[in-house]
């Protein structure tokens, strides 16, 4: 079945579908047999996935998919493609990366079609890299489909440009904590307190006592309004702001919902005049 006739069994006939129908799957590149494709699924409203990953979904033999990945979009899956968790979240058994990447060059090499599916962006804090490092290593040939990332895509669901002409020429992103779970060593925190007016962290949540301090201490100012954004894009997205001063105080009081993205500087203001977003009914954000 082409990609349209797809698409125009699941929207609405009431509603108009013409311009979706000129999709052909004739327009994508061929998703090869024995070939793995990582594809970002943006940062959880079904809706924020490209065009190229929506029609990898409807291609793909076996989608192995993350905690971070929306369950909405998995109904817009082939309906015969088997579905295979590798999520690290919510209590349930963690696969090693290792195996998940050798899971992956195993089913390219079995024939089928592999989605690797990953929140956000692949290459971005997600072990994109580390898997399609491997699938080259070992000769299996990959696409990689680029997503929206939280840490730009999530800020604007809140209100929050990443970057404005006002405020930032630079932006920071920082992982807030390294391979073994803790705040990363290996960062310059002089340089990354002071080289750029906006610093966006991801999985920071838990070290943001010490990242904090860290930053304060490098010579970043107390007052620096700071906002934590939970579920960014999702129903029940939250958004809690405070400052750099009072966020340690802030994480350990309240109980702030994850996954969650942290942003530090003055575009977190824009938040009181372009807070746009409120959950709508619409199946895709
Ligand atoms: N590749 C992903 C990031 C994976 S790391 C991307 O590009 O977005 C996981 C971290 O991403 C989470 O700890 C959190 O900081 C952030 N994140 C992912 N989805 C999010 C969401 N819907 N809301 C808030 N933060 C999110």
């Amino acid at each position: 079945m082409k990609l349209w006739q797809r698409i125009k069994g699941l929207v609405n006939p009431e509603k108009k579908v013409g311009h979706f129908a000129r999709l052909d799957g004739a327009d994508f590149p061929d998703f090869e047999a024995g070939t793995v494709w990582l594809v970002g699924a943006g940062p959880g409203a079904a809706g924020l996935i490209s065009i190229m990953g929506y029609y990898a979904l409807g291609e793909a033999d076996v989608i192995i998919y993350d905690a971070l990945v929306g369950k909405e979009l998995l109904k817009y899956a082939n309906p015969n493609a088997q579905c295979i968790y590798a999520g690290k979240r919510g209590g349930k058994p963690s696969p090693k990366q290792k195996d998940i990447s050798i899971s992956l060059i195993d089913w390219a090499r079995e024939g089928k079609k592999v989605l690797r599916l990953k929140g956000g962006d692949p290459f971005v804090f997600g072990r994109g890299g580390e898997e399609s490092e491997t699938l080259a290593k070992a000769g299996v040939k990959f696409r990689i489909v680029p997503g929206i990332t939280s840490g730009i895509g999530g800020l604007a669901y809140a209100g929050i440009p990443v970057t404005h002409r006002d405020t930032n020429q630079a932006i920071i992103f920082l992982t807030g904590h390294d391979e073994t779970g803790e705040v990363p060593h290996a960062v310059d925190w002089q340089a990354i307190a002071t080289a750029a007016p906006v610093i966006v962290m991801y999985m920071a949540v838990k070290h943001l006592g010490s990242i904090s301090d860290k930053l304060m201490s490098a010579g970043r100012g107390a007052n620096d309004p700071l906002a934590i954004l939970s579920n960014t894009t999702l129903p029940e997205q939250s958004v809690a702001i405070t400052t750099l001063g009072e966020a340690a105080a802030f994480v350990a009081r309240e109980d702030v919902p994850t996954p969650a993205i942290v942003v530090v500087g003055k575009v977190v203001n824009y938040r009181e005049i372009l807070n746009w977003y409120s959950p709508s009914e619409n199946r895709i954000g």
